[in-house]
């Protein structure tokens, strides 16, 4: 199974990602925490990214399609993978699109993990506290909403077009959004 994984920082996609793939034996592949890992172990990789991270910004679709691709080679990925985080542009939406095509797949789902802004807002500034992320400051925050408003959101209606998207309420406990995750999934 190969399934993207959408949704605004803070709608709970990485905790959710982690037990879907999990339960369905894939791989759980977030950019974000490859990102993170690399800038923690001083990578050239975690160098490059960590300002652009820091800011809000993304890193540029050429280190982070690379990336990807390097990834998704790996041969934990046959059975099939789970992408959290990834695409999050249009550019990244291409390169993914002819990764699959030169291995003969395609994607079976992407979910949008859905939130209220107030909510997202809320549960962000309270990971920052607990985690100690340095790219979670109020300013920070403000400007990784605004980023996916305007480079990822609109890939959702791509995918919807495509005929792909499922959208699955993200407000509840952690139990209630995997339950819907998997009969979405099952289903789908
Ligand atoms: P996340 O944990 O998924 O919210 O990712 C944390 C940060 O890593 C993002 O704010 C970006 O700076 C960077 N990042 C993660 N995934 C991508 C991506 N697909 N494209 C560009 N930047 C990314």
């Amino acid at each position: 199974m190969r399934l993207v994984f959408m949704g605004p920082p803070g709608a709970g996609k990485g905790t959710q990602a982690g037990v879907l793939a999990g339960r369905l034996g894939v791989p759980h592949i977030s950019t974000g925490d490859i990102f993170r890992a690399n800038v923690a172990q001083g990578t050239e990789l975690g160098e490059q990214a960590k300002a652009f991270m820091d800011a809000g910004e993304y890193v540029p679709d050429s280190i982070t399609n690379a990336m990807v691709r390097d990834r998704l080679t790996r041969d934990d990925c046959r059975p099939g993978f789970l992408l959290d985080g990834f695409p999050r542009t249009v550019e990244q939406v291409a390169e993914l699109d002819a990764m699959l095509t030169s291995s003969g797949h395609h994607l079976d789902v992407v979910v949008e993990l859905t939130v209220d802004v107030d909510e997202v807002v809320s549960r962000l500034v309270k990971r920052a506290q607990e985690q100690g992320r340095t790219d979670d400051t109020e300013d920070v925050l403000r400007r990784r909403l605004e980023v996916y408003a305007d480079q990822t959101a609109p890939l959702i209606e791509t995918y919807s077009d495509r005929g792909l998207l499922a959208k699955v309420d993200g407000m509840g406990t952690v139990d209630q959004v995997s339950e819907r995750l998997l009969s979405v999934v099952s289903g789908g």
